[in-house]
């Protein structure tokens, strides 16, 4: 079973897709980590995020960067969002994340564009939002939590314009799929929000 989980940065689509694969035992892909390393190796290399080329000679990241902290970065996300608009880094990520996807078994990814380009045969999708107030508050909270600089206001104005570029961009734009059910986690707790999501996906199951 292949499922595929799309929505905007802080819609709590990481927490619910990592929380499916749990529930589902089936590998996980959080798709976003791979633009984030192409972000931060543009910075590495000294390269413009916004020049294709430079982005592209990003892709050639090393597998080990992966596992850096420094990709959960608000700079990093940023970074991400402007090398992810780039058509040929779009190509140079796609087979991997196919890959993934078309594994023995099954898999869970979550991403932008999952159920529309990586895998527009996923048996499940779910397309997760919240409103950009309700991800600013969420992204301002775990700021607190974790002792990082930074302003409510500049989480919300990062945020739209993060969904501004994401959702705007001619390449696998941030949409739903038109068979994507629909998930506003914006008055859900987490532990709601993924309740939810499990029942969505065995209330399709049991309609095959
Ligand atoms: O999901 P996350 O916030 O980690 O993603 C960082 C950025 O990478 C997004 O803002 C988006 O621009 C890009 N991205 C994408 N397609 C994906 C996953 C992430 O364009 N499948």
């Amino acid at each position: 079973m292949i499922i595929a989980v799309d929505g905007p940065t802080a819609s709590g689509k990481g927490t619910i897709a990592k929380a499916l694969a749990g529930h589902f035992g089936l590998p996980h892909l959080d798709t976003g980590l791979l633009y984030r390393a192409v972000g931060r190796q543009v910075a590495m290399n000294g390269g413009d995020a916004d020049d294709a080329a430079d982005a592209l000679a990003a892709c050639d990241f090393p597998d080990s960067l992966l596992g850096d902290p420094a990709l959960r970065d608000e700079d990093t996300g940023s970074l991400a969002s402007r090398v992810s608009v780039h058509q040929d880094v779009r190509a140079a990520l796609r087979q991997r994340q196919v890959d993934f996807a078309r594994q023995p078994g099954g898999a869970v990814l979550d991403g932008r564009d999952i159920g529309t380009v990586i895998a527009p045969d996923a048996d499940v999708k779910l397309f997760v939002t919240a409103s950009p107030k309700t991800r600013a508050q969420r992204r301002y909270r775990e700021m607190a939590r974790t002792n990082t600089k930074g302003s409510y206001e500049e989480m919300l104005a990062d945020i739209r314009a993060r969904d501004e570029r994401d959702t705007n961009r001619s390449e696998a734009p941030l949409k739903p799929a038109k068979d994507a059910h629909l998930l506003d986690t914006s008055d859900l707790t987490i532990g709601d929000a993924v309740q939810a999501a499990i029942k969505l996906i065995e209330g399709h199951l049991h309609s095959d």
